[in-house]
């Protein structure tokens, strides 16, 4: 369990360009070494067909929890702040990227901004988020509006997601204290 004052956050990790399973354990590596925060748990790596315009490498997808100090704000910058460091580039919308990051989960948090809404707001249409987030959050997950885990994934087809073989590094970040 989450040390006190800590949050259990779910993140999504997705890359099909530059290497994407590098991408995806740089952005492991980056976010285990984020303040106030520990990285408890990560998903294997799943691979499914890119959604989107003209050709484009399939996509590589994890989830990851979180145990963090940081408010949801602050975790969305740092998150960007590691999307940029690994040069995604911005093009077209739903256009390849070298990674993307999104706050699945916040605690039982319901947050609807212009900049956050969470739960995510395509959760429930994501077999390569679901599965996974299923994967290390086990069959008992309830979404803060009383949805579980079970109802979404027999919902959302697995299609064409494969569940690989490949692990994330797990690099367990060196306990900090918090501020
Ligand atoms: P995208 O290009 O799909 O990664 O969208 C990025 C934008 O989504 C950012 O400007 C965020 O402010 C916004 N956003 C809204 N909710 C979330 C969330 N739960 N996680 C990450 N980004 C989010």
């Amino acid at each position: 369990p989450p040390r006190q004052g800590m949050t259990p956050a779910y993140i999504a990790l997705g890359s099909n360009l530059e290497q994407p399973l590098r991408q995806l354990q740089a952005a492991v590596l980056a976010i285990a070494q984020l303040p106030s925060s520990q990285l408890a748990r990560v998903s294997s790596v799943y691979r499914s067909a890119a959604v989107g315009p003209g050709e484009q490498a399939d996509y590589l997808n994890a989830v990851l929890q979180l145990h963090t100090a940081l408010q949801p704000a602050e975790l969305l910058a740092a998150l960007q702040a590691i999307e940029q460091a690994q040069g995604r580039v911005r093009t077209i919308r739903w256009g390849a990227r070298c990674i993307d990051l999104d706050i699945i989960l916040y605690g039982d948090r319901q947050i609807a901004t212009s900049a956050l809404t969470i739960p995510h707001a395509q959760l429930q249409l994501r077999n390569f988020v679901l599965y996974p987030l299923a994967e290390i959050a086990g069959p008992n997950l309830v979404l803060p509006d009383g949805a579980d885990i079970g109802t979404l994934i027999a919902r959302c087809p697995r299609g064409d997601l494969v569940k690989t073989r490949q692990r994330l590094t797990p690099q367990t970040s060196v306990p900090r204290d918090i501020e």
